[in-house]
């Protein structure tokens, strides 16, 4: 901690930090504004996801609600079709749902106080943070994915990032380290520091302006840090079938997910809820369960290869299931649609079920 509570160090971090991004900082188009709704946008764009993959998405978004209004009145499903692909929908959701409430609370314009972002969904501490410093000027830290992993290797943090000890300290830490007068650009800096140089596998110290500060650095062992809770081995692991529903036309039967729960807004298969049975249901069970469910007679169903999903909580094995479809109908209140993949007519789904879709339609 020396290394953060001595001001003079904290000067020459700071410093360090700045003059190296005014030389190698990434030109992103998020950058080159300061209006705070395309901030905002790029903040939710890149939680848990690369530059890379956000850059189409963020051009996309703009080009077809380029304004907060535009993203209020436009339907839900408008919305997560165009977040299609980039997964964790509920980040697309939240969006929707803050832009409604800027719209009807806040004359269309994104506040410029912490209380009043904290109170819209999808703004935790850290994007208003971001929002405040970059679009708003005022001084505010961040604590990014990508600056954890910085500030647990500068420390040589013991404790997990998201353990409440690790919180605590890295928060104090990142509120330290960020220079009056700064802020935005700090906040700018620190995160391209974590994506360019301090990446999570292979930092590369020699290139970085703190190396001569960094406690992980001068232990030799930069990609031990951030310690971890062993997250991926705790995960639950559930499991469920899918049946995909086909007629002699190619269409395929999707049901709306519901709006709350797991990937809501968006559309899938029918398939009974995730759950702890590893043993996939017999072919039978299948055709018995969309008899019972949806009053749709298929002729024995195919099983599939399985497909693996991890989320953020649990890890998940879906078993698909080829049903071709013989006769009947879902009732109208299933909100049910008959749909050929591959065109226009697909509403949103998620990464995860296209995976599943694709163990039967290839292309
Ligand atoms: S010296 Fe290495 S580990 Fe430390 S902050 Fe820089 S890139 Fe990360």
């Amino acid at each position: 901690m020396e290394t953060v509570t001595d001001p003079a160090i904290r000067a020459i971090l700071a410093q360090r930090l700045l003059d190296h991004y005014a030389q190698h900082g990434r030109d992103l188009p998020w950058r080159r504004t300061r209006e705070p709704y395309p901030v905002w946008l790029s903040e939710i764009l890149l939680q848990q996801t690369g530059v890379k993959s956000v850059l189409p998405y963020y051009e996309r978004f703009l080009d077809r609600f380029p304004t907060i209004q535009a993203l209020a009145a436009a339907p839900l499903e408008t919305v997560l079709t165009c977040w299609q692909g980039l997964g964790y929908y509920r980040r697309a959701v939240h969006l929707h749902a803050a832009a409604q409430q800027v719209v009807q609370h806040h004359q269309g314009r994104l506040p410029d106080e912490m209380a009043s972002l904290l109170k819209l969904p999808g703004i935790g501490p850290s994007t208003a943070g971001a929002i405040l410093a970059i679009a708003f000027n005022q001084h505010h830290a961040i604590l990014d994915g990508n600056v954890k992993r910085v500030l647990s290797r500068l420390l040589a943090l013991d404790h997990p990032p998201d353990s409440t000890p690790g919180k605590k300290i890295l928060w104090e830490t990142a509120r330290l380290l960020t220079p009056l007068g700064h802020a935005g650009t700090h906040a700018q800096a620190i995160m391209d520091l974590g994506a360019t140089l301090c990446r999570p596998r292979s930092p590369d110290c020699p290139h970085c302006p703190w190396n001569a500060w960094c406690a992980a650095h001068a232990k030799g062992q930069p990609a031990a840090y951030p310690a971890t809770m062993s997250r991926e081995v705790s995960k639950p692991h559930q499991y469920q079938f899918n049946a995909l529903v086909v007629r002699q036309d190619r269409s395929l039967l999707l049901v709306p997910r519901p709006a709350q729960g797991l990937l809501g807004g968006l559309w899938c298969p029918p398939g009974d809820d995730p759950g702890p049975t590893a043993t996939p249901p017999q072919a039978w069970q299948v055709q018995q369960w969309l008899a019972d469910r949806y009053g749709l007679q298929v002729h024995l169903p195919q099983p599939l290869e399985t497909v693996d999903h991890i989320f953020t909580h649990f890890r998940l094995t879906v078993f698909p299931f080829f049903c071709p479809w013989q006769a009947g109908d879902p009732p109208s209140d299933s909100g049910h649609r008959w749909v050929v993949p591959g065109t226009d007519q697909m509403p949103p789904i998620s990464t995860l079920h296209r995976k599943v879709l694709r163990r039967f339609f290839k292309d």
